[in-house]
């Protein structure tokens, strides 16, 4: 472990012209505090990444890098969406820095948070993640709905972080092994707990956005939660199948009944096959579409090819 990593800060930007002054002011009082502590080395930087954005951000983070030798920048070819920016970044940074965190350009992330994440970097953690504390600030529908999808995701069995979105701190080691998950369908905050490691959590308040909108409206926020869904979980596949099989439980019962029905002798003809064969083909379809799916999920997670482990110390080579 280094005493004074190198430490990049990556920040995807997508329109965000009205921020970056603020923003850049801010980080820079907090990175040469940083470094006059001796905490990170001096050459340490902020790396914003342009997410391909319409308005002037391009051209301001250029004015900045070229004024600021604390800053530089990064530009996406086209819009790629938070999660593609910020994995352009993180696959960037990691060529120069020691350890590299990410978090959003209008600061709603407390910045104050960054000195307990180098301390435990420097404790040996390999990945320490920001966690909200408190979600005072935040409507309560954006909390309801954060919240709720976070409690659904432990649901479906997916190791998540409970209220932990892209605040986080990773070395480069684990950035190295990210590298190798080759997924497009991107959810970071799902997919860094997978590569293991020596973890921790740092929990800090989250403040509202200080100017500008948010790039994330209702529609893109429930794309990322499907997209989160979709990506980590065959759960929903699997429910099919279980459905089926309560079907069939329930044509069992409609067979009884209809046959019942017909000994008592008070139906109309043809009533009774037609009702047991409605249901018992129901049941039969709905398990064989269930069954599908089951070699469909396994064929999900064969085309992710994710890695199927990562060592993490060997000691054989430790002995060369
Ligand atoms: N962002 C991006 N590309 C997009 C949308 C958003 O790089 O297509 C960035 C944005 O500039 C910000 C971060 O992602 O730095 C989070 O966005 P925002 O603060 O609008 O989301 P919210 O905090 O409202 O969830
Ligand atoms: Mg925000």
């Amino acid at each position: 472990m280094k005493e004074k990593p190198i430490l990049y800060v990556v920040i995807p930007c997508y329109n965000e012209e009205e921020v970056l002054a603020e923003t850049t002011k801010q980080l820079k009082v907090k990175m040469q505090k940083l470094i006059k502590d001796k905490n990170i080395s001096e050459k340490s930087k902020v790396m914003y990444v342009n997410d391909g954005s319409k308005d002037k951000t391009w051209e301001i983070i250029k004015d900045i890098a070229a004024k600021e030798k604390l800053f530089t920048g990064i530009t996406l070819s086209r819009n790629r969406g938070h999660q593609n920016a910020l994995l352009g970044g993180l696959m960037t940074a990691k060529n120069y820095a020691d350890v590299v965190i990410s978090m959003d350009a209008d600061l709603q992330d407390d910045i104050n948070a960054i000195d307990e994440m180098l301390k435990k970097y420097k404790d040996g953690c390999e990945i320490v993640y920001g966690v909200r504390s408190a979600r005072k600030k935040d409507t309560f529908f954006k909390r309801f709905t954060a919240e709720g999808f976070y409690k659904f995701m432990k649901f479906l069995g997916v190791d998540c972080v409970y209220n932990h979105a892209d605040y986080r701190l990773t070395s480069k080691k684990v950035l190295e092994e990210f590298a190798n998950f080759k997924e497009v369908n991107l959810f970071l905050r799902g997919m860094f707990p997978l590569v293991g490691f020596k973890t921790d959590v740092v929990y800090y308040e989250r403040n509202e956005r200080f100017a500008g909108e948010s790039k994330y409206p209702l529609k893109k926020m429930l794309n990322f939660a499907w997209d989160g869904i979709t990506s980590f979980s065959v759960k929903p596949l699997r429910l099919i199948c279980t459905l089926g099989f309560i079907i069939l439980l329930i044509s069992f019962g409609i067979m009884i009944y209809s046959l019942v029905r017909k000994l008592t002798g008070n139906t109309v003809s043809g009533w009774t096959f037609l009702s047991i064969s409605i249901w018992f083909i129901g049941a039969i379809q709905m398990i064989s579409i269930g069954i599908i799916g089951e070699y469909v999920g396994k064929m999900y997670s064969e085309t992710k090819s994710r890695p199927r482990y990562i060592i993490s110390e060997n000691l054989e080579e430790k002995n060369k």
